[in-house]
């Protein structure tokens, strides 16, 4: 059947004819032909869905609507944001903020050629490794050292190397799953090693290990329990006692750290995590941490150890699938460098900024930013200023909290105005994330650094308390 005069596809204009109004002609001159042609179709496409009998389409209709199509597909997906969850190494958040050293080390590396793997005072090939190599030594006290993608690169890596074809003797108290699909188990099968458990969930004693010794041993390792800790009736043997046996029986002992920090964290009011020195000290082969946790880093694995097995993971074709990239080794060798002046670290660098700030600076902020919020928000929703607790994250002292203070928000209405005041705060343009606790959203202030940007932020915000 032939188009009836009464069909309202009729109304829509061509995709020449958008294209050719002078609007659509500057929108053009900004995001060029291609993109422009794709969002006058999509835009097009959309109103057609949406189209009633009897409805008369002008061209500012389209126009706008080329408009808003172009700018949603503008829009940045990784968005900058406040995180306010009270963990202070989200992985989900990407872990730790970079130092501005960093941050514009990675800028330099990226906007010019850099001497990546090029010695410039023999002008031959270099190797990448190097920018960094001396200095991580000099903060570890480490024969040698090596960087991989990131610290699952650096386990899986290590395990290749030394274990391929053999056994890795692990504790069943440290076969670890550290969220998503890294779990100690699967890596080991991946790197061709077997696995050889010994010991129970609790309890692990030397003999344990001592009888699981064959010739076809590859390494013995120890797990940092990151994200849990078994507490009662309990026995792990000390990273000292696993060294001696494995200098006995002539196979590396390898220690993943996990987090791993380079300074005591006790200066900064924190509980002591081992330190990458003190692994050193107690005898580790090899030892393997993040970059982007307590180091404060970008997304980085480090092995640290001795220089014949450092030289043999170099040797594995694999580590030219791991290895890092410029602007990472930049960021790298920027953030170790404020190791070298310890008292300053609490203010260059932002995770220990972060963990070491008092609460009382916190509560003031949040005293402050209390009645702003209110506001903001109106009769509708009841803002107070409280204590609360923040983590560090990714691992690290998983059982401490650091007392804190923050903004807690009870929207009238209950739960669902609860997620629907945590959703308006997500659609802000730097979205503001918290966590839902008691029936309240929760602002933890422990890393709020920019205050202004915060409040400039709410100008934007809007929530309606259901009615
Ligand atoms: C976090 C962690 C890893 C993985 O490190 P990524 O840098 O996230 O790849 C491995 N082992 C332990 C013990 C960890 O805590």
């Amino acid at each position: 059947m032939a188009e009836t005069a009464l069909s309202p596809l009729r109304h829509l204009p061509s995709v020449d004819r958008v294209l050719r109004q002078p609007d659509v002609l500057t929108i053009m001159e900004k995001h060029g032909r291609a993109e422009t042609t794709r969002a006058v179709r999509e835009a097009l496409a959309a109103l057609r869905d949406e189209v009633k009998p009897g409805t008369v389409f002008d061209d500012t209709t389209v126009v706008a609507s080329v408009l808003a199509h172009l700018a949603a597909r503008e829009q940045t997906r990784l968005k900058p944001l406040f995180n306010l969850t009270g963990t202070v190494l989200h992985t989900n958040l990407g872990r730790a903020v970079l130092a501005e050293e960093a941050i514009d080390a990675a800028t330099a590396a990226m906007r010019d050629a850099v001497s990546l793997e090029f010695d410039l005072a023999s002008g031959r090939r270099g190797e990448r490794d190097d920018h960094v190599r001396a200095l991580i030594c000099e903060l570890t006290g480490a024969e040698d050292a090596t960087l991989v993608n990131n610290n699952a690169a650096a386990v899986l890596l290590v395990l290749n190397t030394l274990a391929q074809g053999k056994e890795a003797v692990v504790s069943r108290g440290e076969l670890i799953e550290i969220g998503g699909a890294f779990r100690m188990p699967e890596i080991m099968a991946r790197a061709g090693a077997r696995l050889r458990e010994v010991g129970t969930t609790n309890r692990t004693h030397p003999r344990d290990y001592a009888d699981a010794m064959i010739p076809e041993t590859g390494l013995i390792l120890k797990v940092h329990t990151s994200n849990y800790r078994i507490e009662g009736f309990t026995a792990e043997v000390s990273a000292r006692d696993l060294a001696k046996l494995a200098r006995q029986r002539n196979v590396p002992f390898v220690n993943d750290l996990g987090s791993g920090t380079l300074v005591d964290l006790s200066r900064f009011g924190l509980r002591k995590e081992p330190t990458v020195r003190e692994a050193v000290d107690e005898g580790a082969d090899l030892i393997t941490f993040s970059g982007d946790k307590l180091l404060g880093g970008p997304q980085a694995g480090f092995i640290v150890g001795r220089k014949d097995l450092i030289a043999a993971v170099n040797r594995n074709p694999m580590k030219r699938a791991l290895r890092m990239d410029k602007m990472r080794l930049a960021a790298c060798e920027a953030t170790l460098k404020l190791y070298r002046d310890p008292d300053r670290l609490a203010q260059r660098l932002p995770t220990m900024r972060f963990l070491a700030r008092s609460v009382d600076e916190i509560r003031q902020q949040a005293i402050r930013l209390a009645s702003v919020l209110a506001e903001n928000l109106g009769g509708s929703v009841v803002v107070d200023a409280a204590p609360c607790a923040s983590q560090i994250g990714s691992g690290a002292l998983p059982l401490d909290t650091i007392p804190s203070f923050g903004l807690v928000m009870r929207p009238a209405g209950g739960g669902r105005a609860v997620e629907a005041l945590s959703a308006a705060f997500r659609s802000l343009p730097w979205p503001v994330i918290g966590r839902i606790a008691e029936g309240a959203l929760v602002f933890d202030l422990r890393c709020l650094d920019d205050e202004g940007l915060f409040r400039e932020n709410l100008a934007s915000l809007r929530f309606e308390a259901a009615p």
